[in-house]
């Protein structure tokens, strides 16, 4: 068999190999931390409102560099005028955009939109594809995005690294990787396959209502005493973050 060349080796494996030494008592650590979080968080899933897979492929492609709660505005809007991928194909661009102008970078994410509904209708005959090679060929869709797409709409155990997810596994100690693909591989390194999706939600929903990236909330947090990250306040300041739980 011919070695496999660097060229041909996927990025983020090398990139796990320099991140973090996994070890048994990191991966005990780790499933600790999931299980207080999942208990903190049973409710924990996507917070963007969809109905099919259509409706979560182009929320998610929306929600870069945006919040779930600004995409779920403007989304009943565009899903009444472009409920699907065929009435989507025919839009130009110029007409998505007024539906989601209030979104960051909406020129190019209206011309992502109107690009991947096409795809969609001419190589799938207009439904979502559930594989990722297929995902990541349309406009607008990286792997951050199909992942999202292949584990809530296929049910594909998968862990999506957003700025939250990318930050708390900073912070936890999970991972030491510069980039999102890094941290998704020392994350799946780390954390059973059956637990990706879930903790995906749980590190989210954490990162959104107590591991702030600027100020976490650390004194009213429940993996404290499990995390490297933990920040010290003064007493005022420490006293005003535990309130606001
Ligand atoms: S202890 Fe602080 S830094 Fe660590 S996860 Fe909790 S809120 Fe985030």
């Amino acid at each position: 068999m011919a070695a496999i060349s660097g060229k041909q080796r996927p990025a983020s494996r090398k990139k796990s190999k320099t991140s973090l030494r996994v070890t048994r008592d990191l991966k005990a650590r780790a499933i600790e931390v999931l299980d207080r979080l999942d208990g903190h968080y049973p409710q924990a899933t996507t917070e963007l409102d969809f109905t099919n897979n259509f409706e979560l492929l182009v929320a998610v492609i929306l929600s870069a560099q945006c919040t779930d709660k600004r995409i779920n505005m403007v989304t009943p809007g565009l899903f009444g005028a472009y409920p699907n991928a065929s009435s989507m194909a025919q839009a130009e661009p110029e007409d998505i955009e007024s539906w989601i102008r209030t979104c960051g970078l909406y020129r190019n994410k209206a011309k992502n939109l109107v690009a991947c509904a096409r795809q969609l209708v001419a190589e799938h005959k207009g439904s979502v594809p559930g594989e990722r090679k297929a995902l990541e060929a349309l406009a607008g869709v990286g792997r951050k995005t199909a992942n999202v797409v292949l584990s809530n709409a296929f049910g594909v155990d998968a862990i999506a690294v957003d700025t939250h997810v990318h930050r708390l596994s900073h912070r936890l100690g999970f991972s030491k990787a510069n980039s999102p693909n890094g941290v998704e591989v020392d994350l799946m390194a780390i954390l059973p396959k059956n637990r990706w999706t879930k903790s995906h939600h749980t590190l989210i929903w954490h990162g959104r209502r107590c591991c702030d990236a600027r100020k976490p909330a650390c004194p009213r947090c429940p993996v404290a005493d499990l995390c490297p990250g933990e920040q010290t306040y003064p007493e005022d300041i420490a006293a005003a973050l535990l309130e606001d739980s």
